[in-house]
């Protein structure tokens, strides 16, 4: 440990003096080499792992370029400050600007990917379109390098909008999808102070990771250079990361360098939650509840909460339950009950042995309405409801996979309800 603690403060020190007429420039401490097969999903917003920083260590992102007028500024003060980034190229701006593509690899930085047209929904994309984009993208950004090299495996997401078929493809393809650890809402209309603002105050509450900012924004080119004084002035250092290749081998880390904050052997609190403090302050007696407090001192007794099952709206709910008949109280024994009471008709029990065998997925499923029913009022009567809608279509407008299985789930549902009710069955059929 103390080996690397020194190796990281000499590879510090080099790099400062690396950086020729820019006493001030914060430099790049170091370079990791990562492997996307082996951590195909990083970045704490949105997944468990991120990149194996040290504390004080920072990752700078830059999406959606190149375009000349702001990205060239960005470059430049990357330059002065021989601080390297990835950049996450759009194909489309890679094609109008193929010159800028170059330039950020010349530049030294790591050229990645950011899809060919940026569209805003990519998680709503059909699966095929959002692959199509992904790797348009990269065959864009490929021919825009000229040298027959093509991008690093790494990619993000516009908007971060990723969904489980993009994740499956990027595993399947040793691809590396990008998030972040914090933004800085540059793509947002505020100030440069505010960039600065948020970029410190985020990375400050995580003490490490990456730093997603844009290089087509003028607010990020008037914000960089004080973000990078002032990390500096904080202690931060800037890593840069490249892709593992046949003849690179990943730096070598342990899984939990994986995690934002690794669990610690030696802090044993940190296994435990955190017991929350209340707040001790107050009169000593609660004060009497007001009528007015209570929602049901009014004559309509819930008829004002307007009920709902799966959008039908329902009458109102009574809060008490309809008083049932009890037999005389001059009755001395119950009578006994015939056994055919409890003879149970063929067909009958065959459904239901049929409906026992579903596994877990119908369970949760009849779990989900039950529990949905008892926020509705009763769950006789939202049930029916929701088995005597109409099945859904077969065709939608928004096909992806978790649609898919709603609708491949839906006419089980309701053979299970045939199953249990035959009053359900009935009411289906009108
Ligand atoms: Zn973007």
């Amino acid at each position: 440990m103390c080996v690397g603690l020194l190796s990281s403060v000499a590879a510090h020190a080099v790099q400062a003096a690396d950086c020729p007429g820019h006493p001030d420039a914060i430099g790049t401490s170091r370079t990791i080499v990562v492997d996307p097969r082996a951590h195909p999903l990083i970045g704490t917003m949105q997944y468990a792992k991120t990149l194996p920083l040290e504390d004080h260590e920072v990752v700078l992102t830059f999406d959606d370029g190149p375009l000349p007028k702001y990205s060239n500024q960005i470059l430049a003060i990357l330059a002065a400050h021989c601080a390297k980034a990835t950049f996450f190229l759009v194909g489309r701006q890679a094609q109008g600007n193929p010159e800028g593509v170059r330039k950020v690899r010349d530049a030294g930085h790591t050229v990645a990917t950011h899809t060919q047209n940026h569209p805003a929904g990519m998680h709503k994309l059909p699966i095929e379109r959002s692959l199509q984009e992904i790797e348009q993208g990269i065959a864009s950004v490929t021919a825009a390098l000229g040298d027959g090299t093509a991008p690093a495996p790494f990619v993000r997401i516009p908007g971060l909008r990723v969904n489980d078929g993009m994740e499956a493809y990027a595993r399947s393809k040793g691809l590396q999808i990008w998030s972040a650890d914090f933004p800085a809402d540059d793509w947002r209309n505020v100030s440069p102070n505010r960039v600065y603002d948020l970029a410190i105050q985020r990375l400050e509450a995580k003490g490490k990771g990456i730093l997603l900012l844009h290089d087509i924004q003028p607010r990020t080119v008037a914000a960089l250079p004080r973000i990078l004084h002032e990390l500096k002035a904080r202690g931060y250092r800037i890593v840069h990361v490249v892709p593992a290749t046949a003849d690179r081998p990943a730096t070598p880390t342990e899984p939990a360098q994986w995690l934002l904050h690794p669990p610690s052997e030696v802090v044993a609190i940190s296994r435990w939650p955190k017991v929350p403090t209340f707040a001790e302050a107050g009169p000593a007696a609660l004060p009497v509840p007001a009528l007015s407090n209570l929602d049901w001192h009014t004559s309509d007794l819930g008829a004002h909460i307007a009920r709902h099952g799966r959008g039908v709206p329902l009458p109102p709910a009574a809060l008490w339950p309809r008083p049932t008949a009890l037999p005389p109280a001059t009755t001395a024994a119950l009578p006994i009950p015939a056994p055919s009471l409890f003879k149970i008709p063929e067909s009958t029990r065959l459904t239901l042995l049929a409906t026992s065998v579903h596994g877990a997925p119908a369970a949760q499923a009849r779990a989900t309405e039950a529990s949905s029913a008892k926020v509705a009022g009763k769950s006789g009567r939202s049930g029916r409801t929701a088995a005597a809608r109409p099945p859904a279509p077969a065709v939608h407008t928004e096909p992806s996979p978790q649609h898919a299985a709603m609708t491949t789930a839906k006419p089980a549902r309701s053979a299970k309800r045939n199953g249990r009710s035959v009053r359900v069955a009935g009411l289906k059929k009108r």
